[in-house]
């Protein structure tokens, strides 16, 4: 059985990564632009990282026959100089024609300061300008619920399009608020911390997977590029059928990524 990572940083994973995610039925991943490990002094950095995203992670891929796919924005972690800030999005149109760029992501909120916000509003704004998709980071650990509340706000005063919007790092605490309002929503499945295998499959139980799909989110940090395969482990030993596990692992990402015209899996 086939998968997609929809959330995973390649940047940050060597090539044994994509051979092993490949032996184990990766399809295709999406990579949102994120922090690289350390703060970018200049807008050229993210020049060059938007570069990398499109260009050199693309190669890599295909080695293995896994089609990568990109978002362009600025992270909230790097979104507290506003002027700062508004040079780098000012680099994104150039980008978005790029052939496996889906969209803009991951913006959203990390502290919930005042300029984060204003970031992210004007991410959210140049999307709805240039018809892009739209992925969304939702803050850590205690700050979650109310970060959540905050970015649906933002997205409700923009007029964003919930059904081409993810909100991703959903947990128990969040999901229901975020699909209750038409959004998508990812779950990120982390060895130590976020959402751990067994709650994630415990969601999808008492939840149901509408509109709901996993992803690795992996990173710098201690994290899984095989998450999502054994997602499908956990659930195929829980008793579910095939058809039940394809829709989070698979057929519902490429339901949500159809909507751009560069997704295919042909
Ligand atoms: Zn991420």
């Amino acid at each position: 059985m086939g998968f997609i990572d929809p959330h995973i940083h390649m940047v940050s994973r060597t090539t044994e990564d994509y051979e092993k995610m490949a032996i184990a039925g990766c399809l295709a991943v999406s990579e949102p632009a994120f922090w690289a490990g350390y703060d970018r002094r200049t807008p050229e950095g993210f020049y060059d990282y938007f570069r990398h995203l499109t260009e050199f992670e693309p190669r890599r891929g295909k080695q293995f026959g896994i089609r990568h796919y990109s978002w362009l924005g600025l992270n909230p972690k790097e979104a507290e100089d506003l002027e700062f800030s508004e040079e780098v999005i000012a680099l994104l149109p150039e980008f978005l024609g790029r052939s496996n760029v889906l969209g803009i992501g991951e913006i959203g909120l990390n502290k919930i300061s005042r300029n984060e916000l204003r970031v992210f509003q004007l991410q959210v704004e140049l999307a709805i300008e240039y018809q892009q998709l739209i992925m969304v980071h939702t803050p850590h650990l205690e700050d979650k619920l109310k970060g959540t509340r905050w970015i649906l706000d933002v997205l409700r005063e923009s007029n964003a399009p919930p059904e081409r919007t993810l909100i991703d790092h959903v947990e128990e605490h969040t999901a229901p608020m975020v699909l209750d309002r038409g959004f998508w929503a990812g779950i990120t499945l982390y060895p130590f911390s976020k959402c751990s295998i067994p709650r994630a499959v415990d969601l999808v139980e008492s939840h149901g997977s509408d509109r709901l799909m996993v992803n690795s989110g992996g990173d710098w940090g201690q994290s899984d590029p095989l998450s999502v395969p054994r997602f499908m482990l956990e659930m195929r030993l829980r008793g579910h059928d095939p058809k039940a596990i394809e829709g989070p692992t698979l057929s519902h990402a490429i339901q949500f990524f159809a909507q751009s015209r560069k997704f295919s899996m042909d």
